[in-house]
């Protein structure tokens, strides 16, 4: 991706020399996802372009310099199938990380496919190959878990556990989820999986509310089809005329976060994750939606190593039972990223993946 607004453009590099400690993954698939179309838009600062997207993927390990162990200290060798944390060079040494303890904020935070440039080499999944660089954290495939499992969920399982975390989900909680994209139905399936009692999913198209169904929500709710007027009573109606006890944004629109404000109870949790660009001002009243409500509203920024290890133990379990697999709903080669792109934008996929060897 050389610039905002540009067609995906097919580049060779040299195979990397790799220093002690690295490794050089053979990509079995990557994503394209929300993320990746905001790239393509220009809609994040700081990204250094020309970029490789492709911020979360998987393969197999063709080449290896030295010793190198996962992040659960287990060997990695030459043939393993391999996933990795995204996020790399978080410091450890600044105020964010140590005094703040959120490292998610750190300034020398880099990720795969979104803020590493192409000019310093193989850093993202859109490519035949991926440089693992030294200390980037490394997890074997599990043998229950499928390269399309894995991809299927992807970052929005990632963010997904983020989310959970940040919601502190407890066991009979009434949850809404507002958005049915990647995080979203990761989002519906973790709330289900945390205890919840009641999990209601609003998005749209139709196929991702039937999705978010066999993910685990209860009532999906078609932004299409129905007002905010109509959505607040059909959530009041089913929570003893309160509102839920959580709502959970993963919409990424402005619109989504005055709706979600009325959809939680008097002391309800609200999460916002789904506003990782700036999508524009949301019209809020302090008074009638948060000061007298006595809400707890939460933002919720990246993730950290700990997600991605859940993530990986959540697929485990759970993969053969929910269908985290069917996110990934088409295939798509290199050269045929710019109809991906589209095609993601305009909701016809909930995600694509790619495979760099068709
Ligand atoms: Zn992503
Ligand atoms: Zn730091």
């Amino acid at each position: 991706m050389t610039a905002p607004h540009q067609p995906i453009d097919i580049r060779e590099y040299p195979r990397p020399d790799l220093p002690p400690g690295s490794a050089l993954l053979r990509t079995s698939s990557s994503e394209v996802c929300g993320t990746d179309v905001h790239l393509w838009h220009g809609r994040l600062a700081g990204v250094p372009y020309p970029i490789i997207p492709g911020h979360v993927s998987a393969g197999v390990i063709d080449a290896v310099r030295g010793p190198l162990t996962g992040i659960d200290g287990a060997p990695i060798r030459e043939g393993d199938a391999v996933v990795f944390f995204d996020v790399h060079r978080t410091c450890g040494r600044c105020r964010a990380c140590t005094v703040h303890r959120t490292p998610t904020r750190c300034s020398a935070r880099r990720v795969y496919g979104i803020t590493d440039p192409a000019a310093e080499g193989l850093f993202g999944g859109w490519a035949q190959a991926i440089f693992l660089e030294p200390g980037v954290g490394l997890a074997r495939l599990p043998d229950t878990v499928s390269v399309d499992d894995y991809i299927g969920a992807g970052c929005g399982l990632l963010t997904a556990v983020h989310i959970a975390e940040r919601a502190g989900i407890r066991l009979g909680d009434t949850i809404v989820v507002q958005g049915a994209g990647a995080v979203g139905l990761s989002a519906v399936a973790l709330a289900r999986l945390a205890g919840a009692s009641l999990v209601i999913a609003i998005g749209a198209p139709d196929a991702r509310l039937r999705l978010a169904e066999r993910m685990g929500a209860d009532i999906a709710l078609d932004l299409a089809a129905t007002s905010e007027a109509e959505r607040l009573d059909q959530v009041r109606a089913v929570t003893h005329g309160e509102g839920a006890d959580i709502v959970i944004e993963a919409a990424g629109s402005a619109a989504a976060i005055g709706e979600g404000l009325n959809l939680a109870r008097d002391g309800g949790r609200y999460v916002i994750a789904g506003h990782y660009t700036d999508v524009g001002t949301s019209a809020i009243n302090a008074h009638w939606q948060i000061n007298r409500k006595h809400l707890d509203i939460r933002g919720c920024w990246g993730s950290e190593a700990r997600h991605f290890l859940r993530a990986l133990s959540i697929l485990e379990r759970h993969a053969a039972s929910i269908p985290w697999r069917e996110i990934g709903a088409r295939r798509y080669g290199l050269r045929q990223l710019d109809a991906a792109l589209a095609d993601a934008e305009a909701m016809r996929i909930p995600k694509a993946l790619v495979d760099p060897w068709v």
